[in-house]
C-alpha cells in the first residue's frame, strides 16, 4: 500500500470527488482527516473509511472560516500527530447567469470557499508541513480556471487564483521540501455536474461533443491523478496544474471535437 504511513487532510469530503479521493488513500492504507459543511455525509464517508480499517477523523465545517479551520487542524494533530498530505476540494457551482443578474453575495461565497478556503487550510496545515520538513499540497482547481465561460466569472476567476497560489505557494514551500501542484478537473460525473446539467443551460449532449473523449469523466480519474501528484513518482513535480478532462482543454474548437 503507497501511503500506509501517511495522515491525509481532504475537504469536502463528504460528496463528489472528495469523497472518492478520501476512499482512494485510504484504499492505500492512509489515515484521514475529513472536512465538509454537511455534517451527515461526511460522516456517511467516514464511517464507510473506518470499515476499511483505515483511522479517520472528521470535523464537519466550513472552508471559509479560520475558526473551523483551525479546530479541524488541531484535532486531526492531536489524532495523527502529522499531516502529510492536504487537497484542498471543497467547492461549490456557479450560477451561471448573466454577470449583471448576479448577486454579490453568491459572487463572494464563491471566491471565499475555491480560494479563501484553500489558503487557510494551506497556511494552517503548511505551519506543520514546514517543522516536518516535507509534505503535498493539492488544489482541485478546475478547466474553467483555464480559459474564460460566460457567466462563470467567479468561480473561473476563483479556480484561476487557485492556479496561481499553486504556483505561488510551489515557489516558497520547495525550500521546505513541499511540493504544491493542482488538478483541474474537466465535467466529471458528481453531484455538482448532475445539478449544473439539471439546473442551469448547460446541455449534456452538446458538452459531450466538445470533449475529444466523448464522455464525461469519472470521479476516479481525479483521484488517480491526486494519488500521483500525493506519491514519490511526483517528487520533482511543483507548481504544475495537471488538466484531467478527456481532452477539453488540448480542443480549441467550439463544436464536435471528433468532426475533422
Ligand atoms: P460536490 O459533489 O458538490 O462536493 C463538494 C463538497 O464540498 C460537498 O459535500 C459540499 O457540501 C462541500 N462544501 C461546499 N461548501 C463547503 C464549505 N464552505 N466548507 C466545506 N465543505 C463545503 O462537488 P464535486 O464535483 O465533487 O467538486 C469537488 C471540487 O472539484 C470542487 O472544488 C469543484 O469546484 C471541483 N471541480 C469539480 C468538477 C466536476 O466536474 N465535478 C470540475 C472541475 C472542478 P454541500 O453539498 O453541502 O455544498
Amino acid at each position: 500500500m503507497k501511503f500506509q504511513d501517511k495522515v491525509v487532510l481532504v475537504t469536502g469530503a463528504g460528496s463528489g470527488l472528495g469523497e472518492e479521493i478520501a476512499m482512494h488513500f485510504a484504499k492505500e492504507g492512509a489515515s484521514l482527516i475529513l472536512n465538509d459543511i454537511d455534517q451527515e455525509n461526511l460522516e456517511r464517508v467516514a464511517t464507510q473509511i473506518a470499515e476499511t480499517g483505515r483511522r479517520v477523523v472528521c470535523v464537519p465545517g466550513d472552508v471559509s472560516d479560520p475558526e473551523d479551520v483551525n479546530r479541524t487542524v488541531e484535532m486531526g494533530i492531536d489524532a495523527f500527530q502529522q499531516i502529510d498530505i492536504l487537497v484542498n476540494n471543497a467547492g461549490i457551482a456557479d450560477t451561471i447567469i448573466p454577470t449583471i443578474e448576479q448577486d454579490i453575495q453568491h459572487w463572494q461565497k464563491v471566491i471565499d470557499i475555491h480560494l479563501r478556503g484553500s489558503y487557510l487550510f494551506s497556511k494552517t496545515v503548511g505551519a506543520h508541513m514546514i517543522k516536518n520538513g516535507s509534505g503535498k499540497v493539492i488544489n482541485i482547481s478546475s478547466i474553467v480556471g483555464m480559459v474564460g465561460l460566460p457567466g462563470r466569472n467567479a468561480y473561473g476567476a476563483a479556480k484561476a487564483g487557485m492556479i496561481m497560489f499553486t504556483r505561488s505557494l510551489a515557489s516558497e514551500w520547495a525550500r521546505y521540501g513541499i511540493n504544491v501542484n493542482a488538478v483541474a478537473p474537466g465535467y466529471i460525473k458528481t453531484p455538482l455536474v448532475r445539478n449544473l446539467l439539471s439546473k442551469t443551460s448547460v446541455v449534456e449532449d452538446k458538452l459531450i461533443r466538445r470533449i475529444p473523449f466523448g464522455k464525461l469523466g469519472e470521479p476516479s480519474d481525479i483521484a488517480h491523478a491526486v494519488l500521483f501528484l500525493s506519491s514519490d513518482q511526483a517528487a520533482y513535480i511543483t507548481g504544475a496544474c495537471l488538466p484531467v478532462d478527456g481532452g477539453w482543454t488540448a480542443f480549441g474548437g467550439s463544436g464536435d471535437a471528433n468532426e475533422l
